[in-house]
């Protein structure tokens, strides 16, 4: 059987191939989690201080080749240049950051039953950590991920997203060739890859969409294989009568439409309480003042979206809820003439909170406007959908911060600042189907890339 062949191209420039990609076959996969095995035992057994040196390293690599790796960002996936210049910057920092927590304490001790015994418990690397990432931070996501996992002690694979493999190629080889041999190699190749991949690992970190999140869940019930996977989200923004009115529009249109709304944060409902006509003119003035173009200019902020069937999904999305009765702020489902997958940003008005546009995630410049009566109202409506991944209010009333806070059921609230971003130093993740498994990121990370032992130590006689 002939192996299958990918290509990544440019989605600003769709006749430029970036790189060409042969999927490996089964017993391809299968060699490279082996060698992985192989190499766990002595990379946990390397001296603690000794295997910082060796991450911080890895970091200072890739630092050096940043420019390099912006380009290839910018070029494979249509990333805003002052964008990507953030994620490889981001990617050095979390890198140095997880390097330090190989120092931490890796334990703690109890009093024994007797008084005499030692008991105490230890975390322990699991082995084999299997990664499966998406194509919209090609180095950030593998980072946050990998980092934690070899700094704990496992070997890693990564399965990037074909669509951003020439970025997480480039970028895991530069690590690769810092780390000892076998500790850190990566599979391109499709859901089959990552599919085969996931099976064989000793634990899966996964970020991507909730339906192959879900999937890869079902999976994997049947071994055991403890996984997190991160996934998809519908993330609303509620804008209460009291909010700074340019501080939350400015704000809203570059959380839905920077990197053409391509972040599972970026906004995709803003829920408005009261009829508040200055905030929806600001709103209205912001996302059609944003120049949707070259992401390579330096004052770009939203580029293409990822693909071809990436923009037909939007303008359908468009133009469905416009066929359905839904108001056009702003935006067309008419996307520009010319090379590139562009989109224009397009807000959207509708009454319905349980229209598909405000209920399925679009992933592309593309955001929804209901309104409510009440902030009681605006946190139903906010929290009406299966995901639950980063929700913000707007407002300068404190109470009402207070009061509805620990009522949004996701698992980034934020106020009076975007959904989208991420602290790699905070714990990260989503509720319902945004999320399956424990939180990523920060001191969060090792509980999922350690298991612990609890050892008792007792005199001889
Ligand atoms: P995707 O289509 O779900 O793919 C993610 C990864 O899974 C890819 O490497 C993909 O390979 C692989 N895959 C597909 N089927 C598989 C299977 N059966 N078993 C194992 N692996 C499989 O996601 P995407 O299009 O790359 O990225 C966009 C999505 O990611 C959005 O839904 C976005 O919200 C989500 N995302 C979430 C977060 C978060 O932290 N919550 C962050 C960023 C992105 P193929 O591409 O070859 O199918
Ligand atoms: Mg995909």
């Amino acid at each position: 059987m002939p192996e299958a062949q990918f290509e990544s191209r440019s989605p600003q420039q769709p006749s430029d191939v970036v790189a060409t990609f042969t999927e490996p076959g089964p017993a391809d996969v299968a060699a490279r989690v082996a060698a992985a095995r192989r190499a766990q035992p002595t990379w946990a057994r390397t001296p603690p201080v000794e295997r910082a040196t060796v991450i911080d390293r890895a970091a200072t690599s890739i630092q050096a080749n940043a420019a390099e790796l912006v380009d290839l960002v910018v070029r494979e996936v249509g990333k805003p240049r002052v964008e990507a210049v953030g994620e490889v910057d981001r990617a050095v920092a979390i890198l140095r950051y997880f390097a330090q927590q190989v120092l931490d304490p890796d334990g703690e001790t109890y009093p024994s039953a007797d008084g005499r015994a030692m008991l105490f418990v230890r975390r322990r690397p699991r082995g084999v950590v299997g990664l499966v990432t998406p194509w919209n931070f090609p180095v950030a996501i593998p980072a946050w991920k990998l980092a934690p996992a070899l700094a704990c002690g496992n070997s890693v694979v990564v399965k990037p997203a074909p669509q951003g493999a020439a970025s997480s190629e480039r970028f895991l080889s530069l690590l690769g060739d810092a780390l000892p041999e076998g500790v850190l190699t990566s599979v391109v190749g499709g859901g089959r890859v990552g599919g085969q991949l996931v099976s064989l690992v000793d634990a899966v970190s996964f970020t991507g969409s909730t339906a192959v999140g879900r999937q890869i869940a079902v999976d994997l019930a049947p071994l055991g294989t403890p996984y997190q996977a991160e996934m998809g989200g519908q993330n609303p923004s509620i804008v209460l009568p009291d909010a700074n009115v340019d501080h939350a529009a400015a704000t809203i249109a570059g959380a839905a439409m920077y990197f053409a709304g391509q972040k599972c944060t970026a906004t995709s409902r803003v829920v408005v309480v009261g009829r508040n006509r200055p905030f929806l003119d600001a709103l209205v003035d912001r996302v059609s003042a944003i120049d949707v173009g070259d992401p390579d200019r330096s004052d770009c902020l939203c580029g293409p979206v990822i693909d071809e069937a990436a923009r037909t999904n939007v303008v359908t999305a468009i133009a469905d809820a416009v066929g359905h009765g839904a108001r056009l702020l702003c935006g067309s489902a008419t996307p520009p003439t010319g090379a590139g997958w562009y989109v224009r940003p397009t807000v959207v008005e509708t009454d319905d909170p349980a229209a598909p546009l405000a209920q399925e995630e679009v992933f592309g410049p593309l955001c929804s406007v209901l309104h409510a009566d009440t902030v009681e109202q605006a946190v139903q409506i906010a929290n009406g959908t299966r995901y639950g991944l980063s929700s913000s209010i707007f407002t300068t009333d404190l109470g009402s911060v207070l009061r509805h806070l620990d009522q949004l059921q996701s698992g980034m609230i934020r106020v009076n600042a975007a959904t989208s971003g991420v602290d790699f130093f905070a714990p990260f993740g989503g509720e319902r189907d945004s999320n399956r498994g424990p939180r990523e990121q920060g001191r969060a990370a090792r509980d999922f890339f350690t298991t612990t032992a609890t050892y008792t130590v007792a005199p001889a006689g």
